[in-house]
């Protein structure tokens, strides 16, 4: 029996949840205070703290310092009422497992904890019906998750809002799925939740959307990682325009090998996208492995780049993940116009006028057709698992690589 102990200074939270707990088998401690909570937990040393955050003189936050400095295994969910990321960020920075909003659910409470507990099966959580196949032979592919949360801060590119976001390991079958703050509703980076509006790639719930996913799958893509919850507000940071910052993450988190596999999609024969706009062109044919091979025609300054991509995460870190995002400036101010691409700074876009690159030195001659790529390395993701085959693109952005997923799904996956 597992012991947990709730620090909560609202008598009602307190009482309903160790109701809950005790009812799952649970042996439960409460504590009113945060000073209270310390010298139970020395006392019991629970495997599992469910803290509050806004307590009277000591807080959450400063509860959970002196926790951590015990050096225990105790795993540490940090409950914040007050709808902001930022608290709950730091939190888990400061090494807390995974936050809680309130209201409190009595579903999410389970499914944190037992997620904490590496318990599988308890996910009740209802997006959650959404589940990935393992693969049911032989398998290439292993299933794949990060080794410890991870938080990162940025702007969006197109709300240009500050946000922050956490990437949390899951267990196998979860796939890829996005939790909104703060909503709490789970939306599945999956094809059928897909929409976009040209300039990004974007997945919509019920009642939330998350914006801007593509460089994020990209890198999951490419790093084989096909379970993680990603909380997020309204859109995922645009960071320095390029997939390389959550490629360093990565690295740093480590990478866990799950024990079941995936089926990746073999393409078995070519599908051509057929009736797309002027010089668009996209195909996928069958090939050994993942392949890319992309031409990007422009006017001045950019002219024709072709870029062949194949190969895995290394020559996705070293050639393609650093490429960033790029845009016209008189683009920029149409899409300021429409209240969008705020985001967009010296910084994290490059910009173009007729002459040239008009804020930044370019990290390669061709980083415009590899930021095509990096997209399109994304967007084929949205099917949740590795795909074998080679896409010949010309000129194609989001709407016509997410045609073809879609297209893919149905042909292949029906
Ligand atoms: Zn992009």
């Amino acid at each position: 029996m597992h012991k947990v102990l709730i620090i909560d200074d609202e008598k009602d939270i307190l009482d309903s949840l160790s109701s809950i707990l005790e009812d799952e088998g649970f042996q439960v401690f409460k504590a009113t205070d945060g000073k209270e909570g310390l010298s139970l937990f020395e006392r019991e040393k629970p495997k599992i703290v469910l803290l509050d955050i806004w307590m009277p003189e000591l807080d959450g936050i400063q509860v959970l310092k002196r926790i951590k400095k015990k050096k225990g295994e105790a795993i540490v969910i940090v409950i914040s009422g007050h709808g902001t990321i930022s608290t709950a960020v730091e939190a888990v920075k400061m090494g807390a497992y995974d936050f809680l909003e309130k209201p409190l659910s009595i579903e999410k409470i389970l499914e944190v904890i037992f997620r904490g507990l590496g318990a599988e099966g308890r996910n009740k959580v209802k997006t959650e019906d959404f589940r990935i196949e393992s693969a049911k032979g032989a398998h290439k592919f292993q299933q794949k998750t990060i080794g410890k949360s991870i938080v990162v801060y940025g702007v969006g590119l197109h709300s240009g809002a500050k946000t922050g976001m956490i990437l949390l390991p899951m267990p196998e079958n979860s796939g890829i799925v996005f939790e909104h703050i703060p909503d709490g509703e789970r939306i599945p980076a999956y094809i059928d939740y897909v929409f976009s509006i040209g300039y990004a790639s974007s997945v919509k719930g019920k009642n939330c959307m998350v914006r801007t996913i593509e460089h994020l799958l990209a890198t999951f893509h490419m790093y084989g990682i096909t379970n993680l919850l990603v909380k997020v507000s309204e859109e995922v940071p645009i960071l320095d325009g390029s997939a390389i910052e959550i490629c360093n993450k990565i690295e740093e988190a480590g990478i866990i090998e799950q024990q079941k596999g995936i089926e990746p999609l073999y393409i078995k024969e070519a599908v051509t996208m057929t009736g797309l706009s002027n010089g668009k062109s996209l195909q996928i044919e069958p090939s050994q492995s993942f392949e890319i091979d992309y031409t990007l025609e422009h006017g001045r300054p950019i002219g024709v780049q072709r870029y062949r991509f194949q190969g895995g995460k290394d020559a996705f870190v070293a050639q393609i993940a650093p490429a960033r995002t790029f845009g016209f400036l008189r683009d920029f101010e149409q899409l300021a116009k429409m209240g969008l691409g705020t985001g967009g700074r010296i910084n994290n876009v490059i910009i173009l006028n007729d002459e040239g690159v008009i804020n930044t030195e370019l990290r390669f001659k061709d980083e415009f057709v590899r930021h095509k790529v990096l997209d399109l390395i994304g967007d084929i993701y949205l099917l949740n698992r590795p795909v074998i085959g080679k896409i010949i693109a010309k000129q194609t952005g989001h709407l016509e690589n997410l045609a073809l997923v879609k297209e893919l799904k149905k042909r292949f996956l029906g």
